[in-house]
């Protein structure tokens, strides 16, 4: 069909390709802090089969700064403690309590909801918003950069082709990212050597509809499991070999002899299969100028430990303040150069390693086997439970080669305890009266510079619980930024020195 040009030359501050959980959650940031943006997805309607479904409790902090994580946790099941049910042994083979992060967090745990009702959740709430208008059936296909925005050229269902201007271009488009290939990179790693596939299907009786999960069963082939995902409805997941087709892979002769070990004998309606291949990939870099990427077209891992979706989620929230601080006078370079180093390091070093750890242990049955008791032994132990906890919940993100991350490394780079993740807030730790004086000073010298967030003041006393969180000493000052990230930490800093971190910290234009 031959592309038509349309008249109209239209211009948003932010231009998101992809309405995945990514993507979503990108225009969701956005809209927190009052920007517009317009969102392109090629498909006609989200996707109604799911990928994910582990949501972790950091990217539950970030929902619920958006408004949407009641609603999630209403559809989804929320798993306090994790018993990974051995069904050949019809027993816990592992148990894994999220007690010990209970004071961390408002979510010790994990959510299991499906990746679809997850990006609906997240649609309802960025259309509700009205900042935000997501254009289905419309396919991104090229951008130039100027001096002071992005021309993003799109198409529709009808092949017409639309220009519209854009300050900033970001690609959440997948693993296959457009955006990317346009920069000519392709995602550097390896690539497993055996395929995931998923099946979801529905058991209508109310025994097997509720049993214990997630079930696994090791079989010669490798590691089998199921996780329900809803009332009734379960996902079934194992390996295949790669020397298999995709139509082999998908035959699904053996499905019923799998439902029937992993739940019990009886009838099942499949709802959907799939098959993948696992990866563990980054990109070299996330920014080009006004152009960035995140979520799968960034870095894409394997689904063992369930951090793919989530990781893409937080790259976003990271994202958003930065594009509204860009937006409204901020330093962008130094802005969109954080967003690379944190976002990249925080794959690169946490997300891929602990993903690829993860999947060579579940993709080898021997060693799951053998190794399980040792684990459920080490479990017993509270630190490495809290450890495991953190590690599962992704709590403990550390932003260290940062442009934006300044002041005493105790504090700074990590992800602070109390923090609201609504607006910036400067935590202030039994100061004198002079450093409580320069404080409010620079927080209202703030005021008039009308940041998209104010910047707020609390003060922690010693009685306090979250004095011991963030393992405070008298005199701290420590500013968090709208992400949650404690941007700037000193003991007893000077006023000067506090204006500048502060402007610095949260990526304000400071005067040489
Ligand atoms: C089997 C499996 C299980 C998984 N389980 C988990 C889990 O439990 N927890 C977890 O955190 N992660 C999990 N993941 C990973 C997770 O599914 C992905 O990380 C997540 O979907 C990435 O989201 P995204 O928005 O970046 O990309 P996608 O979900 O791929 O969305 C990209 C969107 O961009 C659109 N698009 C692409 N190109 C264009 C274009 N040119 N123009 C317009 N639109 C375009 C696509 O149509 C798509 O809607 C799993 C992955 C697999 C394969």
């Amino acid at each position: 069909m031959q592309e038509q040009l349309s008249g109209s030359i239209e211009k948003t501050p932010v231009m998101i390709v992809g309405a995945g959980p990514v993507g979503l959650t990108l225009a969701a940031s956005l809209a927190k802090q009052g920007i517009r943006s317009i969102v392109l997805e090629k498909k006609t309607k989200i996707d109604e089969h799911s990928r994910a479904l582990a949501v972790a409790a950091r990217t539950l902090e970030i929902l619920h700064s958006y408004g949407l994580a009641g609603e999630c946790m209403k559809e989804g099941t929320f798993l306090r403690q994790i018993d990974l049910h051995d069904v050949s042994r019809g027993k816990a083979a592992l148990r894994m309590s999220f007690a010990e992060i209970a004071s961390e967090t408002a979510y010790p745990g994990m959510l299991f909801l499906s990746q679809s009702r997850l990006e609906s959740i997240l649609l309802d709430g960025v259309l509700a918003s009205g900042l935000c208008e997501v254009r289905f059936a419309h396919q991104f296909v090229s951008y130039e950069e100027t001096s002071s925005s992005v021309v993003v050229t799109f198409i529709d269902s009808h092949n017409v082709k639309t220009t519209m201007t854009a300050s900033f271009l970001v690609g959440c488009d997948g693993a296959h990212s457009s955006v990317r290939q346009l920069w000519g990179q392709v995602l550097e790693g390896i690539t497993f050597p055996v395929r995931v596939f998923l099946c979801d299907v529905k058991v209508p009786d109310p025994f097997r509809g509720t049993l214990p999960f997630p079930r696994v069963q090791l079989t010669r082939s490798g590691l089998v499991g199921a996780i329900r995902y809803e009332p009734f409805h379960w996902r079934i997941m194992g390996t295949r070999p790669v020397e298999e087709t995709e139509e082999e892979a998908l035959i699904s002769d053996n499905l019923p002899d799998l439902v029937a070990r992993l739940l019990g004998p009886g009838p099942f309606e499949q709802l959907w299969m799939g098959v993948f291949s696992i990866h563990s990939r980054i990109a070299a870099g996330f920014r080009r100028g006004r152009v960035l990427l995140a979520g799968d077209a960034a870095h894409i891992s394997s689904p063992a430990g369930g951090q793919g979706m989530n990781s893409g989620m937080q790259d976003a929230d990271n994202l958003g303040w930065k594009l509204a601080f860009a937006l409204q006078g901020g330093d962008m370079e130094r802005l969109l150069d954080s967003y690379n180093q944190e976002r990249h390091s925080a794959a690169l070093s946490g997300v891929l390693p602990f993903t690829t750890r993860a999947s060579r242990f579940a993709l080898r049955p021997r060693l799951f086997r053998m190794a399980l008791p040792a684990l459920a032994l080490a479990l017993r132990s509270r630190k490495l439970r809290r450890a495991a906890g953190r590690r599962l919940a992704m709590l403990g993100t550390r932003y260290n080669k940062s442009c934006l991350i300044l002041g005493e490394k105790k504090w700074a780079g990590r992800s602070a305890p109390g923090a609201t993740l609504l607006t910036s807030t400067v935590f202030i730790f039994d100061v004198s009266e002079k450093i409580l004086q320069n404080v409010e000073q620079t927080t209202s010298e703030l005021d008039r510079e009308r940041l998209p967030f104010p910047v707020t003041v609390r003060r922690i006393e010693k009685t306090d619980p979250l004095w011991r969180r963030w393992q405070a000493r008298p005199n701290l000052v420590a500013l968090v930024r709208p992400d949650g990230f404690t941007g700037w930490a000193a003991l007893a800093p000077s006023a000067a020195e506090m204006r500048l971190a502060i402007r610095r910290a949260l990526g304000i234009l400071v005067a040489q």
